[in-house]
């Protein structure tokens, strides 16, 4: 990684003259930009080789972090695994090549995928119907509540203006809320981080549009109340919203539609291989239970026979993204179900859960567990279990980059003040789970023999130990701040 080239920007790097591209004669004749639309001087742009072109940006991807590089423990995200075989499906060209507008009749096949992974979706859920419109999580947890004020509004139920959120919520739920333009109302947690139905109870009245609840919630814990609040929810004429962005744990263990949840959405970039981070593209379906799918967003894709057809309904929500969403997303999802089959994805949710109870049990003795007891996909330790060290959890996540382990999610649930938030998946084996404990374990020794070693971590990372206030606040995000910067 030591070359000259690594470390400069592009533009730093650019000769006068220099370019990587030949473009073919000019067959067409010459086009004169009208004079109000043409910029005044040359753009800035670097002046660089082919190669050097090549080797900058390669070198660039070299420093990301990502699943194909190592162990990503990082909580509250579910699934580190983008198979190649999803990228292929992906790309074939009868699928890459398709145009949102062409005819229906010219495109069952993608249709048939659409309606082929709704129906999966609601095969493992457990409610009726679903739209994969929606480009994220959040937009979903959107859709869905706009679905659920359609419901009270077309029963002429005006006055259920308010969502009920557990405090350990995450911050998602009440932005779509709000965003929806509905009141937010905290219900607290219990000291064993459940929702508390004393509390909820107290709350609950006809002003009550509905519930968001998390499942496993986000301490990665079940909410064995679930029961009794949605007899509570249901009784007071409110619906029950269920967060399923990290589905998996429950994958062939349980469903949400039968523990009476009447509206859903699921991250297909945290349960179904789909890739995430880097802000999309990704997928939040919803699903609805029988009975609300008229307000499902247009259009819908419906079966007819043996044809696809794509419908707008009068009672609908409207339209809440470009077309029927991410093509490309749900090409990948359905593959990996398919890859699955009904015999593997059955070993999904006890796995997860497994592997997170395996880490827990494994590094409780030296990290500080605030919850005991078998938890599902994830966990949260609060720090060191040693509390006479200065060593914080942001310490303790430097120093796993040094040893080629992404950090866990750090800070998050802000119920704990040094929450590291630890989620393994089904997809690690044993091995690298047992490299993770090992080196969970070494940090551990290092915080009370070695301190300043973690305090000045990470050490062999392209970038050490950044100011996050700093760049924060005085972020620097061009060549010409950094310019006037260095001239300053
Ligand atoms: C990630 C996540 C969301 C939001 O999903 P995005 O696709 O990031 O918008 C909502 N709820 C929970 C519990 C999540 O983990």
């Amino acid at each position: 990684m030591n070359n000259k080239l690594y470390g400069n920007l592009i533009f730093e790097l650019s000769h006068a003259g220099s370019k990587g591209y030949t473009l073919p004669e000019n067959k067409f004749g010459k086009y004169e930009i009208p004079q109000n639309i043409r910029r005044g001087k040359d753009a800035e742009l670097p002046e660089c080789d082919e190669l050097t072109v090549i080797r900058h940006y390669t070198n660039l991807s070299g420093n990301n972090f990502g699943v194909d590089n190592g162990f990503y423990p990082l909580g509250s995200c579910t699934m580190k695994y983008n198979p190649v075989i999803n990228e292929e499906m992906a790309g074939l060209p009868a699928f890459r090549d398709l145009h949102p507008l062409q005819p229906v009749e010219t495109c069952q096949g993608a249709l048939k995928v659409y309606y082929n992974l709704q129906k999966s979706l609601s095969e493992l859920s457990g409610l009726e119907e679903f739209t994969l419109n929606p480009f994220a999580g959040a937009q979903g947890e959107l859709t869905g509540l706009m679905v659920i004020r359609a419901y009270h509004e077309s029963r002429g139920d005006h006055k259920r203006t308010k969502v009920i959120i557990p405090d350990s919520a995450h911050g998602t739920n009440p932005a779509s809320a709000a965003v929806c333009g509905l009141d937010i109302v905290e219900v607290k947690s219990t000291a064993n981080g459940l929702v508390d139905t004393e509390d909820l109870k107290g709350l609950l009245d006809d002003t009550v549009a509905a519930i968001m609840m998390t499942n496993p919630n986000t301490l990665g814990l079940f909410e064995t109340n679930i029961p009794e609040i949605e007899k509570l929810v249901h009784a007071c004429g409110a619906l029950m919203y269920y967060d399923g962005a990290n589905l998996n744990p429950l994958l062939g263990a349980c469903r949400p539609g039968d523990m009476g949840f009447d509206v859903m959405h699921i991250n297909l970039h945290k349960t179904f291989s789909t890739p995430h981070g880097g802000g999309g593209p990704g997928s939040g379906p919803v699903g609805v239970r029988k009975g609300l799918e008229q307000f499902l967003p247009n259009p819908r894709v419906i079966k007819e026979g043996e044809r696809y057809k794509v419908q707008e309904d009068k009672q609908s929500i409207g339209q809440i993204s470009a077309f029927l969403g991410n093509f490309s997303v749900v090409m990948r999802a359905y593959t990996y179900i398919l890859t699955m089959g009904e015999d593997q994805m059955k070993y999904v949710g006890p796995y997860a859960t497994l592997n997170a109870n395996y880490i827990k049990e494994s590094l409780k003795d030296v990290y500080e567990l605030p919850i005991e007891g078998i938890c599902m996909h994830e966990f949260v330790f609060n720090g060191l279990k040693d509390k006479s060290t200065d060593i914080t959890t942001m310490d303790v996540a430097k120093r796993l980059l040094d040893y080629g382990y992404h950090a866990p999610t750090i800070y998050f649930p802000l119920l704990f003040h040094e929450a590291m938030m630890i989620e393994p998946t089904e997809s690690e084996s044993k091995e690298t789970i047992d490299g993770f404990i090992s080196v969970m374990r070494t940090i551990a020794k290092e915080a009370i023999e070695q301190p300043e070693l973690l305090k000045s971590a990470p050490h062999y990372t392209p970038i050490g130990r950044v100011d996050d206030v700093l760049a924060a606040k005085n972020a620097i995000l061009t060549y010409k701040q950094l310019k006037a910067k260095a001239d300053s």
